[in-house]
Formats: structure tokens, sequence, C-alpha cells
């Protein structure tokens, strides 16, 4: 034996700790004694032992990844088909919205494009298609048209807008949300087409608008430029119309039905006849 094999070797669980941060396997090291333990109890060998430690190393690490997505993307609220009622908004077409929500049409580079009147559901079907892309690993950028030119301006002014246009254009899905509530400035309107040049069969888009086609050339102040926008956009495009009534207003008129008529008197307690304050 050498000398230094006979100095106080390192433990091997400290070696094992070290190996394993290094390697990033954090759930195998933060499970394995207890696998451990449930595979000797079970009798399994260990071939079994280190294969459950490694599924649930990739179980872990896709969860991850997910919530990296996620976080990454920017989303203004979580909201997903779980909780979307297809019924409140007939002219959506379902079969296909489920379709989408497969994302193959992100895989595939193909564009989406919501179209109809305010408090239809555009925003929550667009938050939960790109929930689903982010839950499929898929890389995902939620904005608004008017935060997406103000972002792009003031990447311009500091320098940096080819950093950001690079960006934007290797994200596999950018979601666009409300176009046509606030008109583009003429530069705004050139460096958001330029994003779609970028994007086009590089990467889907999703864009939802409270305007029908023909009335977008009043939002980009340019026939030109908005022929060729939407030439790219709807080159491969699935197109979900949401005309309808409002949730929202909905909901408020149900709620309101549901709840008593003010009345002019003071209320009063039935049994003591007693006027309460209010
Ligand atoms: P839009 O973007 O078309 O103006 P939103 O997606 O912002 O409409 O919808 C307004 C509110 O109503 C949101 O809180 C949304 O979650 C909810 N909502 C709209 N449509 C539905 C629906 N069909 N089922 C469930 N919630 C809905
Ligand atoms: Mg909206």
């Amino acid at each position: 034996m050498s000398a230094s094999a006979s100095e106080s070797p390192t433990p091997p669980r400290v070696l094992l700790t070290h190996h394993l941060r290094q390697l990033k396997l954090p759930t195998v090291l933060r499970e394995y004694e207890k696998v451990a333990l449930e595979a000797a109890r079970d009798g399994q060998d260990h071939i079994r032992y280190l294969l459950r430690l490694v599924e649930l190393e990739l179980i872990d690490r896709e969860r991850r990844m997910v919530e990296r997505r996620i976080r990454a993307a920017r989303f203004p609220a979580t909201k997903s088909f779980d909780t979307f009622d297809f019924a409140a908004i007939p002219s959506l077409n379902k079969p296909l919205t489920l379709e989408l929500a497969r994302c193959e049409y992100v895989v595939a580079r193909e564009n989406i494009i919501a179209l109809g009147n305010s408090g239809t559901g555009k925003t929550h079907v667009c938050l939960a298609l790109g929930l689903a892309a982010c839950q499929r690993g898929l890389s995902v950028a939620f904005t608004t048209a008017a935060g997406l030119v103000h972002q792009l301006m003031e990447a311009r002014d500091e320098k940096r807008l080819l950093r950001l246009q690079a960006q934007l254009s290797t994200v596999k899905l950018l979601i666009i949300d409300e176009l046509g509530y606030v008109p583009l400035s003429q530069t705004g309107a050139e460096l958001f087409f330029e994003i779609f040049s970028q994007r086009h069969e590089r990467g889907s888009t999703i864009v939802t608008s409270n305007l029908p086609f023909d009335e977008w050339t009043s939002v980009f102040g340019n026939q030109r430029l908005t022929g060729a926008l939407l030439d790219r956009l709807t080159h491969h495009v699935h197109i979900l119309e949401m005309n309808g009534e409002s949730y929202r207003l909905k909901q408020s008129k149900a709620r309101r039905r549901k709840e008593p008529a003010p009345s002019a008197e003071p209320p009063v307690n039935p049994e003591t006849g007693e006027i309460t304050p209010t």
C-alpha cells in the first residue's frame, strides 16, 4: 500500500456529493439514500435502483425546464384550456383550437390569428396556447403589439436592437396580443414589420386583434407595409374567429341577476324590526 492511500481518504459519500453536484444531478443527490432503502426493502437489483434514480432526475429536469420556459415567456397571467368555457364562444372552432393546443403548428412554423371583439377570450386562448407550448419544452415569448413596439424602440435608442431582434427571431413561439387598440408610429410600424420578416418561416407567431384584416392599415398607417405583413403572416395560418358577446359583460350581467335589486328602503332586521346601519 502506498503512503498516500493510508492517509485518511475522502469519505465516498463526500466524493459522491461533490461529483453529483458537478454533474448537475440534484435529484439523484437528494434521493439516492431513500431510493436505496426502498430498493433493499423490495429486493430490487442495482439496475432497477439506478433506473429509478435516473427516472426521478429526468422527471424533475423536465419540470424545471417547463418552469423556466414559463418564467421566460413573461405571461401576464397563467391561463389554460381547463378553465376555458368553449360553450360561451360558439364562433370559435373548438376542434381546431384543441388541435392547436397540441402544438404541432409550432413545429411546422405556422401562425395563428385570433380575431374578435373585446372580452371574447382571445388573450385567454393565446395564454393557454403559450402555456401548452412551454409544457412541450418550446420557447415562448408573450407581448402586446404596443409593448413590442415600445421594447423595439427602446432597444434601438440604447443600441441593442440587433440583439433584441435576434432574441425575438429565435423564440419558437412569439405571441403578440392586442394588435389594433393603439395605432403605431411609422418607425414603430417598420420595426414591427421587420420582426415578421425575420421570423417568417423560422418560427410561429400568434397575433390577436379586435380589427378585421381590412382595417389593419389603420394600425400601420401604410397600405403597402400592411399588405406585406399580412402576406407573411397569412402564408401558413390558422384563423380563430372569436366574435361574440363579451365574457366579462355576460358574467357581470349574470351576477346582477343573482343579486337582489338594490332597494331604496334602509335595510331592516326582520327579527327586531330595527334599521341596520350600513
Ligand atoms: P379578450 O382578450 O378577447 O378581450 P380575455 O381573454 O381578456 O378577452 O377575456 C376576458 C376575461 O374573461 C378573462 O378573465 C378571461 O379569462 C375570461 N374569459 C373569456 N372568455 C372565456 C371563456 N370562454 N371561458 C372562460 N373564461 C373566459
Ligand atoms: Mg385581450
